[in-house]
């Protein structure tokens, strides 16, 4: 059974607190889900701002694959909307549910479905599509629900879908739900949300009953705890599903559509999400090492290589011998025997004041153990930072580059930006130094926690990661950086 995929990054996605696209971003994003096999992008809600409307149309014609779809109430005037941004269906959202009816729309059940089919009466006379969204379907009268959807059908729209709004289904009900409402004689959708971690396993349960077609979002994103995961949804359909559904998506785009995603919206990826994370095909252990390396199956469900992933080893405490091998020829260090257990030994005794290892460390362990005398160029002498809530952030920055002494000074829109910005006067000689990403944990609780900073840099085709642990989060950042930038730059 070939299975729909309607994405909706670019509408309930962008609904995740925090989240807003610029119409360049959605565009970019667009035009990677159509790339990918998406059969529907829900590019935004129309009514919502000039802007966003500007951002529909532009996608809409693009003349993409997919079909175009705009949010609407039912209403005229969203429906309006919908028109002049050129889409091809509406995603027309009615709420179904008692609740949603009597309290947020202060009607009645009758008056609603009078709504909603003149609503796709309008939608049809005007030559749109129409997919029949029932909000918050999974907590509606279930035969009052069947009558929204029938005679929304017998109206004219193309699709009907049920929304599990609040993320209240479980995967049994959901079976049973779409068993009956697959019988209505349009193809049903499912949404589902994830408020109980249970979005995909509904979505699945969803299919067998007999649904055609699922709204997902790239990462999971959206409101409240996000929608289904598309890429947790593709992969589980391509391995665990394969004898009953199939999609169009290309499945090796998975990872970089995830990266394009996290980077555009802000919101990034925990390290252990599922397909995508950082650390699902990422292996510490010396056990799973040793087995992934002899026959990867043997701690791999499926290959990173499929979801356009790479498999990593971590050097950390469980790291065995083998895996620090394989991260070391990964770094290009050729050592023998001897030098391979020296590195391991340093190695295990980092790990065991807590710390994992970075490339950065790798690198200078074995730089030290081959004995390769490495002079870091660039030497942070001094730093100052004076910043408030009435003076503009500025930071100094003392360099020693190459034992020439270089003093600059810069302003940002915080203390870390503005002694980044320093650095990056001071070393305005290096080229070409891309900061890729920049990431803060606090390890421990309060104010007082150690805080950890990784930054990714790029230089041409060489990318690295490096990072530091300190109790100052400046310090910490610059620090992270200027090491960083003495590896790009040996
Ligand atoms: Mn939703």
């Amino acid at each position: 059974m070939k299975i729909k995929v309607l994405d909706t990054t670019l509408r309930d996605g962008e609904q995740t607190p925090g989240v807003s696209l610029t119409g360049n971003e959605k565009l970019r994003i667009a035009s990677k889900l159509d790339e990918i096999g998406v059969n529907f992008i829900e590019a935004g809600s129309a009514v919502t701002s000039a802007g966003e409307r500007e951002a529909i149309k532009n996608i809409s014609a693009q003349g993409f694959n997919a079909r175009i779809l705009s949010f609407s109430r039912p209403i005229f005037k969203d429906i309006d909307y919908c028109l002049y941004c050129d889409v091809d269906d509406v995603n027309l959202v009615v709420p179904t549910s008692d609740l949603h009816i009597n309290e947020k729309l202060k009607t009645t059940r009758e008056k609603l479905l009078d709504l909603s089919n003149n609503a796709i009466d309008y939608c049809k006379d005007h030559g749109l599509g129409v997919e029949l969204s029932a909000e918050d379907a999974s907590r509606s009268d279930l035969d009052f629900l069947e009558k929204v959807f029938s005679v929304g059908i017998e109206t004219g729209a193309d699709r009907i879908c049920f929304c599990d709004t609040v993320g209240v289904l479980s995967p049994s009900i959901s079976y049973d739900i779409f068993s009956r409402l697959s019988k209505l004689n349009a193809p049903i959708s499912v949404h589902c949300h994830n408020d109980f971690g249970l979005a995909v396993a509904n979505t699945i349960a969803a299919l067998k009953g007999g649904a055609k077609e699922f709204h997902s979002t790239i990462n999971g994103i959206g409101e409240r705890a996000g929608n289904a995961s598309f890429e947790e949804l593709v992969s589980s359909i391509k391995i665990l599903f394969a004898d009953e559904f199939e999609t169009d998506i290309k499945m090796d785009e998975l990872y970089s559509a995830s990266k394009l995603a996290a980077r555009l919206t802000g919101v990034y990826l925990q390290p252990n999400k599922a397909v995508v994370g950082e650390n699902a095909f990422a292996h510490e252990s010396g056990i799973h090492s040793d087995g992934v390396i002899k026959n990867a199956e043997t701690y791999e469900p499926m290959t990173p290589e499929l979801v356009g992933h790479k498999r990593k080893f971590i050097v950390g405490k469980h790291v065995g011998t083998k895996g620090l091998n394989s991260k070391l020829l990964e770094l290009g260090i050729t050592v023998n025997d001897e030098q391979l257990k020296e590195i391991f030994k340093d190695v295990k005794s980092l790990a065991d004041m807590g710390k994992t290892v970075s490339d950065v460390d790798l690198q200078a362990i074995a730089d030290n153990v081959l004995n390769i005398d490495y002079e870091k160029r660039i030497k942070l002498v001094d730093l100052n930072i004076v910043s408030g809530n009435s003076v503009m952030p500025t930071a100094s920055v003392k360099l020693d580059i190459d034992g020439k002494e270089i003093v600059e000074a810069d302003v940002g829109i915080g203390p870390v930006d503005a002694a980044i910005n320093a650095v990056n006067k001071g070393i305005s000689e290096f080229e070409g130094i891309e900061f890729v990403e920049y990431h803060v944990d606090a390890i421990t609780g309060g104010t007082d926690a150690i805080i950890d900073v990784i930054v990714k840099l790029k230089k041409g085709d060489k990318v690295l990661s490096a990072r530091s642990t300190r109790p100052d989060i400046i310090n910490a950042s610059v620090e992270a950086y200027i090491s960083g930038i003495n590896r790009l730059i040996e």
